[in-house]
């Protein structure tokens, strides 16, 4: 087998339920920051938001607690990170079908390390839509573009439909959809109270449109699974 040395991972419904979360941040940039400059032209959508500041970082960590984030995530990036320090991994990659316009691609790739307690540039490659092929009504995710050896890639995703794998060994994920209602978490005291009305409004619409689950996932080990898979692919 060929020695394993790339990892690359999905965000959405894989990591956690991210959806919600990505609300709150289209609701601070609508309500709060100033802060806020979609790039013009053709600079390349995370380098633009790579160094822009994103409000109230703690609140978003408080609601992965809550349950956006999957049971075990902290463990699981860490391990990650170690395997990272001892040289059995040399590339960690977030890949992600989900648009990076208005940089939550970018604030996710600092919210995740943050969350679990390793150093900010745990990713060393953020890819998101733009890196897509959109065929057959889906946003193919091509490893090639990682790297032409796709031999040497492992990746974790709830949609490995999707992926382009040619040599690459892919571990599937069952999807993560815990719903935690952005109304059970205290972000809105950080939001000016005449804009309250506004932002109950923009919350409503969201649950209207997008179906929630109401599956409770909080005993779900599929993270420590993967540990062990990985645990396996990265012994060299
Ligand atoms: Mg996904």
């Amino acid at each position: 087998m060929t020695s394993k040395d790339i990892l690359v991972l999905d965000n959405d419904e894989c990591l956690g339920s991210f959806a919600t979360a990505s609300l709150m941040m289209t609701i601070y940039i609508h309500y709060i920051t100033n802060e806020f400059n979609p790039p013009r032209g053709d600079c390349p959508l995370h380098e633009h938001y790579s160094n822009m500041v994103y409000p109230y970082m703690d609140k978003f960590v408080s609601y992965l607690e809550k349950g956006i984030a999957r049971p075990y995530l902290k463990e699981f990036i860490q391990y990650i990170h170690q395997l990272k320090l001892e040289g059995k991994i040399k590339k960690i990659v977030m890949y992600t079908a989900a648009p990076n316009n208005y940089g939550w691609v970018t604030f996710l790739s600092k919210l995740i390390p943050t969350y679990a307690g390793v150093p900010l540039d745990f990713y060393d490659v953020i890819l998101s839509r733009n890196h897509t092929v959109f065929r057959r009504n889906a946003y193919l995710k091509s490893l090639s573009m990682i790297d032409v050896d796709t031999s040497k890639i492992v990746m974790v995703d709830d949609s490995p439909q999707n992926i382009v794998q040619c040599n690459a060994t892919i571990i599937p994920v069952t999807k993560y959809q815990q719903h935690v209602d952005l109304l059970e978490h205290d972000f809105i005291e950080t939001i000016k109270e005449s804009y309250h009305p506004l932002v109950l409004n923009t919350i409503k619409t969201d649950t209207e449109t997008y179906s929630r689950s109401e599956i409770d996932y909080s005993s779900d080990t599929e993270l420590l699974l993967v540990i062990c898979q990985l645990d396996q692919l990265f012994s060299h």
